[in-house]
């Protein structure tokens, strides 16, 4: 499939100062960001954040009421969507019920006046490309949700884009089929080299298949970072507490620099507010729970088990110390036999930088 394979390499995708306002909501509140080529960047938020709309603003389906979209810098934001260079799948399958595989997929072949006998063998081509060989004369009734999404991305690729878009394109699927595509496409991806933009509010598939994850808040970026460091260095708070699970425990900042919480003494990542009385950013799995002894009085690091979930590998731990605050801790499972629910536990915290925010009034 060395024809396949000719598509040209990615697009350097830059979205510049886009706004777009919907009446009263503002969707697009003067994004910044730009995708390299060859890049799987994900947009990650909370619904609403605009990401669609970001996207949609790229395939050309919206016009933003300022800024721009440049691929490989030139600006595209007035170019109508046909004749923009990216191929785009949808989180319904949006394949034409009544055209077989085959047709859905050389459907734009077909529109830019390709011969027959072309349009047949690329279809082809792109079939096999996304593992469906056999499957060419079926119609998407009579396909599965998974592979009907496999055709929708094989008619998305079938011009050579240079920009690949999908938004939400694995939600409607059942979580096995969801694993293993989400596996093929970006294997996919990396193969042809296409710059892509993933639209998705679930954030273990935007960890586990992005370059980067773009998390928007508000129609604007809060942070794009590679999966590790958005995880581990989160930049804003919103990025903390969106991207896993974070505790959030009372803290005093000392005159040392550090911050005492729950306590320790730790020493604190990033800027801190200018109140001493703080809330500490803590992750599950940096939260150490042991089980005190018979005899111990305890202390106000004593909580009590609220739920233990287990989750294979690790246990999470809900607890609640004497002060009422709540803590979420995570716990290799096979240490966690004890810490049943009513269960006094002893909480600490490992040594580790956290993040520090203003306690709420
Ligand atoms: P979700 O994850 O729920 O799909 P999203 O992050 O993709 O959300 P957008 O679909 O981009 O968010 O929408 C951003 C905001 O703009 C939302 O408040 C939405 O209701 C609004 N919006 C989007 N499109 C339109 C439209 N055509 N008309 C009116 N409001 C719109």
């Amino acid at each position: 499939d060395a024809d396949v394979r000719d598509t040209p390499a990615g697009a350097r995708v830059e979205f510049r100062g886009l706004r777009r306002a919907f009446g009263s909501t503002v969707a697009l509140d003067g994004l910044d960001l730009t995708i390299e080529p060859g890049e799987l960047v994900a947009l990650l938020g909370p619904s609403g954040c605009g990401k669609t709309t970001a996207l949609r603003v790229v395939a050309g389906f919206e016009q933003p009421d300022s800024g721009e979209v440049l691929v490989d810098g030139q600006d595209i934001t007035r170019i109508p969507a046909n004749r923009r260079d990216a191929g785009m799948v949808f989180q319904s399958y949006s394949l034409f019920p009544n055209l077989s595989a085959r047709d859905n997929v050389a459907f734009g072949l077909r529109v830019r006046k390709v011969a027959a006998a072309e349009r047949r063998e690329r279809a082809a081509e792109l079939l096999d490309l996304v593992g469906l060989p056999d499957h060419g004369d079926r119609y998407p009734h009579q396909m599965s949700g998974g592979q009907q999404q496999r055709v929708a991305l094989a008619r998305a690729l079938a011009l050579r884009p240079r920009v690949l878009l999908l938004d939400e394109p694995l939600s409607a699927l059942d979580a096995k089929v969801r694993a293993n595509l989400r596996d093929e496409i970006r294997r996919l991806q990396l193969s042809l080299g296409i710059t892509t933009v993933f639209v998705t509010h679930d954030q273990e598939e935007a960890l586990s298949m992005a370059d980067r994850v773009a998390v928007l808040n508000a129609g604007r970026l809060e942070q794009c970072a590679a999966p590790a460091e958005l995880y581990e260095r989160p930049a804003t708070p919103f990025v903390a507490e969106f991207v896993g699970t974070m505790n959030r425990l009372p803290g005093r900042l000392a005159d040392s620099g550090l911050v005492e919480v729950v306590g320790a003494r730790l020493p604190v990542d990033g800027p801190v507010p200018a109140t001493r009385d703080v809330e500490v950013l803590v992750r599950p799995e940096n939260v150490t729970v042991t089980v005190p002894a018979e005899t111990d009085a305890g202390t106000d690091r004593t909580a009590t088990v609220v739920s233990a979930s287990f989750l294979g590998s690790v246990t999470r731990l809900h607890l609640v110390l004497p002060d009422g605050t709540s803590v979420k801790a995570d716990l290799p499972s096979r240490d966690a036999g004890a810490l049943v629910p009513g269960a006094r536990a002893t909480v600490g915290l490992t040594e580790r930088p956290v993040l520090v925010v203003a306690r709420p009034a």
